[in-house]
């Protein structure tokens, strides 16, 4: 189906075609008319199937056929998990918005910048407001904005905002905003908490699913590797060295560790860098600016990079240390093969992650052929399980595994806010 067949303004269209959107993806070609026909809309999207526009498309065209006349008001607020990804749903709306006769004013609320700049920007007329919640609802305490005209609520990612705490933040900004508005739920899984979410804002919504499709994962060519821990970094320098890939996003499992290796590669000449919850928001927008541009061959990060980020042209996403769940899993390889692309992704697994690998090929529905490449052979014996002893990870989650993950989420919070 074409962009034509949606509804679009022609302005729209055109654009679309100048930033080679040819054809709309599966999940564009359901949502877009339904919001269109101004229906709640539940829909499970996995990231990289082109959601963002699924969503930014129908508002830009809605505020299109229905302009503000005279100051701005807030007509949309849509929350997301982390600064990035709302930085880049701001960006969409900026890109596409250019199609308006009358331009939308767009917002990004986030933390780790001037609360003062924010609101400052929001007076001056604002139409779109792209946030996280935490640092929204530090905007709405200071009382300096109205939502009384806010027509659209839009939940980006919303699985992963269940991790900060959101289910009260998100009481809070329901008292602050209008009952009567169109909801727009996009989550890559919907588990019993995050239906409690749903049911909080919308009673009557229609549930929209493109999982069939799974149009990224079959384009991305997956391998394991089994090497001695040890290994894994001149293992990786020896890929880097036969595959000559331009961009690679390298899965650490924590900051210290993306720190630790960044400045090893780096004195062996690489062009790398390590990206993680430390890292002022500055330091964070300009990493990835460096990497999208292509300054940057190697990327070291934790998991706090791998939902929702658009970076097209990623060779290879490697799995230094694998991710803690399947979703996880998913989630990190989509960054390679982008809308249209392919891509590789490699996991390095020793002894010790054999079972937590298997967990995520059962969890994943795959399959892979375990690969060893020559010099850097696992070796040693897997060692023996005795009865009683700690599971394997990711089975049952271990006293380390708990303080591990209270650790990420309050990691992941701070990012958020
Ligand atoms: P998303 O799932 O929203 O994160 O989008 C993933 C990537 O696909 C982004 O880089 C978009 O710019 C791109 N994209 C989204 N929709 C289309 C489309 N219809 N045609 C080409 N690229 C698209």
């Amino acid at each position: 189906m074409p962009f034509s067949k949606l509804n679009l303004s022609n302005k729209l269209q055109m654009l679309l075609k100048k930033n080679n959107y040819h054809q709309p993806t599966a999940i564009q070609e359901r949502v877009i008319p339904l919001v269109l026909e101004q229906k709640d809309i539940m829909a499970q999207a996995q990231t990289g199937s082109g959601k963002t526009a699924s969503f930014v498309l129908p508002i830009l065209e809605m505020l299109n056929q229905n302009p503000t006349e005279g100051k701005r008001k807030i007509k949309v607020l849509i929350l997301t998990p982390t600064r990035e990804l709302t930085l880049q749903v701001a960006q969409s709306f900026r890109l596409f918005g250019e199609a308006l006769a009358s331009k939308p004013k767009v917002v990004s609320v986030i933390g780790g910048e001037g609360i003062g700049e924010q609101i400052y920007a929001i007076q001056k007329g604002c139409d779109v407001m792209v946030a996280t919640s935490g640092r929204f609802l530090d905007v709405l305490s200071k009382k300096q904005m109205t939502l009384k005209h806010l027509e659209f609520l839009v939940l980006d990612e919303a699985d992963k905002m269940l991790n900060l705490g959101f289910s009260e933040e998100l009481d809070a900004i329901l008292e602050a905003i209008p009952r009567k508005r169109q909801n727009l739920l996009f989550s890559a899984t919907y588990p019993e908490k995050m239906l409690e979410i749903a049911n909080k804002i919308t009673q009557e919504v229609i549930r929209v699913s493109v999982k069939e499709d799974e149009p990224i994962v079959i384009r991305i060519e997956q391998r394991v590797i089994e090497v001695n821990p040890e290994n894994r970094g001149s293992l990786l320098r020896y890929l880097l060295k036969k595959e000559k890939w331009k961009r690679v996003l390298v899965f650490m499992a924590n900051r210290r560790a993306t720190d630790n290796i960044a400045q090893k590669f780096r004195k062996r000449g690489y062009i790398a860098e390590s990206f993680h919850g430390d890292l002022s928001q500055d330091d964070r927008n300009y990493t990835i600016e460096e990497f999208k541009k292509r300054k940057i061959q190697i990327l070291f990060s934790t998991d706090i990079i791998s939902r929702g980020l658009h970076i097209e042209g990623i060779d290879c996403v490697i799995n230094f240390d694998l991710p803690r769940s399947p979703a996880d899993y998913i989630h990190r390889i989509g960054r390679t093969a982008r809308a249209g692309e392919s891509g590789v992704a490699i996991s390095f697994i020793g002894h010790e992650e054999k079972g937590h690998f298997k967990l995520i090929e059962k969890r994943s529905q795959i399959k892979l052929k375990h690969e060893q490449i020559k010099g850097y052979e696992l070796t040693g014996e897997a060692p023996k399980r005795v009865k009683g002893s700690a599971p394997i990870k990711g089975k049952k989650k271990s006293k380390k595994d708990k303080l591990r993950e209270a650790k990420a989420k309050e990691e992941a919070r701070n990012s958020g806010r």
